[in-house]
């Protein structure tokens, strides 16, 4: 079965050839109204730094789409508003509990805690890459003096790196809890867009009215050329995040290009309309394998990835025949395959006609 490293399946630039492949929602280009957003945005001089008014237009459409008095910032990856995010809640002698599948604990180089001096990652467990709510209570009644570091936020990824989803009565519960012990509450949300067209809320249910003091909000996989929206819905907590995002380098200077980009996502409903098609071929793509003996499907599918299991030697071959996708994220050994917003009903065929014939 897959699961082990190949670095064949990495950085094989020349077969990729600009085809629309599974291998990650950030291979993908950014969407037309975005790329038309940043065209209109390219027009004279303005002043930088955020203080434009591109961004605070942004801004504004934010609190429109969360219904609240909002605080947004726009940093380039989602690392960094990780890190950045969950440090506005911390000392160096705290530390944050988060998913032992997770991007923080697992994809960000501990940028976490070298941008939080002295932050803590302690890791809590939970089926198909959620946090349970036992094991959080577990990770918070352990040693509570001053010999072990404090426990100050629980970091949630919505939809999960598994390709679940919480929905807003399992954040409720895990925030309360969070809450009780003097937690905040960050929410990775790399994929949020697909959480909220996945769980059929508007985003305000989703976080602020469920417990979510700060959100990740990710633009990249939901149609940006590259941003995310940090955003705290409590002003006083965002006070000093100007500070920190300029000390880590997170500072754009031409500011309004970031900003832009979420106007353009964010008018007419765009960011759910993507993040609703994305879901809708990852759907689709489950469907069609499940209807194959020899491919074992992982993982409930409520966002926009599949983890199947497929035979070594049918991914050499899907591989022969230029097929991309990860066979080593998360547990299980399974291949990850990740739809994106320009995915389409006929690669998602093409596909499935490919796996078929590598099986025969
Ligand atoms: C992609 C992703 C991020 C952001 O990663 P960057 O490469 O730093 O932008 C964060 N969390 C999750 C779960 C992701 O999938």
């Amino acid at each position: 079965m897959a699961g082990n490293f190949n670095p064949l399946h990495y950085g094989d630039v020349r077969s990729f050839d600009h085809q629309r492949q599974f291998a990650s929602d950030n291979n993908a280009g950014c969407c037309p109204e975005v790329f038309e957003a940043l065209k209109q945005a390219n027009s004279g001089h303005t002043v930088g730094y955020g203080s434009d008014a591109i961004t605070a237009r942004a801004k504004e459409a934010f609190r429109g789409l969360f219904e609240t008095d909002c605080e947004t910032f726009f940093v380039f990856n989602g690392t960094a508003a990780n890190s950045l995010a969950i440090g506005s809640f911390c000392s160096p002698h705290h530390s944050v509990l988060c998913h032992e599948h997770s991007h923080v604990e697992s994809d960000e180089c501990n940028a976490p805690g070298f941008l939080n001096q002295g932050l803590r990652i302690a890791t809590v467990q939970g089926a198909n890459g959620k946090i349970d709510l036992a094991s959080l209570r577990e990770g918070l009644s352990g040693r509570r003096d001053v010999h072990a570091s404090k426990p100050r936020v629980v970091s949630l990824t919505n939809t999960t790196e598994l390709g679940t989803l919480y929905r807003p009565n399992e954040i409720g519960a895990l925030a309360e809890l969070a809450k009780s012990n003097g937690l905040a509450v960050h929410v990775d949300g790399a994929r949020f867009a697909n959480a909220v067209a996945s769980a059929g809320c508007t985003p305000a249910e989703l976080s602020w009215k469920a417990g979510v003091d700060v959100l990740v909000f990710g633009g990249t996989k939901n149609g940006l050329a590259f941003g995310e929206a940090v955003v705290f819905f409590k002003r006083q907590e965002a006070a000093d995040f100007m500070y920190r995002m300029k000390q880590s380098g997170q500072l754009a200077s031409k500011m309004r290009f970031l900003a832009a980009q979420w106007l353009g996502l964010l008018s007419d409903g765009k960011w759910l309309e993507y993040a609703r098609h994305a879901n809708a071929m990852s759907e689709r793509l489950y469907s069609r394998l499940s209807q194959i003996a020899e491919v074992e499907l992982l993982f409930p599918r409520e966002g926009n990835a599949v983890f199947a299991l497929i035979p070594d030697p049918v991914i050499d071959r899907l591989y022969e025949l230029g097929w991309r996708f990860y066979t080593d994220v998360g547990p299980g050994g399974g291949a990850r395959l990740m739809c994106s917003w320009d995915t389409t009903q006929e690669d998602v065929d093409r596909f499935t006609q490919d796996l078929r014939k590598a099986l025969s």
